[in-house]
């Protein structure tokens, strides 16, 4: 599962280089511009050259002290712009993560991860949903209180997250509840992946009081999907599953033999 923001573009410069040659550009039309001049002015051709010097003077002079100034006050006004747009768009991208993640545990928040598999829904939810309950978790809050309950969900989140693939997406879905969807992974993949997050949660080295030890656990149930099979039932079944490894014991995973489809 990818956490974390897209890193933001390069900023842009003022670049000397181009204020000259906007001066070169202004300097050759400043010398097209003079000799146009000289073509439709009423002096005598004959007079030419006594203007001719100081006109051409005027027209290398200017742009050197307008030209240059205003492209480099003009970049520099670019720069800004382009730094309070990258900003915002900064901004913007990271109200967007926050609003999608649980901060807490660092995965899609309900209404996210239920958006993203409303969305794969349209071209079929072929690959398996994992729910996962940790086991006895209101007694870590009763024993340790509810800050420790907080870590302890943090260190299963990250337990969950280190065990599945980049494709993947993973959700709190509930105080002490997890959903992992598996993108195209066939029973044995979807087997594999659930027995990680399970021997990686009982793991965890939880410590909430000095000198304490406590083990956290918990229990998965595991539905496949298909190109046919509705969001609601996939999560139903796999919540059915759940239940199962919950009453046979906790602390192991459960796979849908038929899929979803319950018969
Ligand atoms: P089971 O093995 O049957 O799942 O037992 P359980 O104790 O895990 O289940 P139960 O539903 O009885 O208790 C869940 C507890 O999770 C109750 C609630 O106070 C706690 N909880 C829910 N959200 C949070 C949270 O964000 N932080 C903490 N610390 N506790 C939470
Ligand atoms: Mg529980
Ligand atoms: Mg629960």
């Amino acid at each position: 599962m990818q956490t974390g923001l897209p890193l933001p573009t390069q900023t842009q410069r003022v670049s000397y280089w181009r204020a000259l040659l906007v001066v070169l550009v202004s300097i050759l039309g400043g010398y097209l511009f003079t000799a146009l001049s000289f073509v439709v002015s009423p002096i005598e051709p004959s007079r030419f050259a006594e203007f001719i010097g100081p006109a051409y003077v005027i027209a290398t002079i200017v742009p050197f002290l307008v030209a240059f100034p205003v492209s480099v006050i003009i970049q520099r006004q670019q720069v800004k712009l382009s730094e309070a747009l990258m900003e915002l768009e900064q901004a913007h991208a990271e109200l967007a993560f926050r609003s999608r993640t649980d901060g807490m545990t660092r995965t899609l928040n309900r209404d996210a991860f239920l958006e993203d598999l409303s969305d794969l829904q349209k071209t079929g939810l072929n690959g398996a949903m994992l729910m996962i309950d940790v086991d006895y978790f209101k007694s870590i809050n009763d024993d340790f209180g509810h800050q420790a309950g907080d870590e302890a969900l943090a260190l299963v989140a990250a337990a969950i997250r280190s065990s599945v693939r980049d494709q993947d997406l993973a959700g709190r879905i509930g105080g002490e509840e997890f959903s992992v969807f598996l993108k195209d992974a066939d029973l044995n993949l979807a087997m594999q992946i659930a027995e990680r997050i399970r021997v990686a949660i009982s793991e965890i080295r939880f410590s909430p009081r000095l000198g304490v030890k406590r083990q956290i656990t918990a229990s998965v149930g595991v539905a496949l999907g298909d190109s046919e099979v509705r969001l609601d039932d996939l999560l139903r079944v796999a919540d059915h599953c759940l239940y199962a490894s919950k009453e046979s014991g906790r602390n192991r995973v459960t796979a849908s033999e038929t899929g979803w489809r319950v018969v």
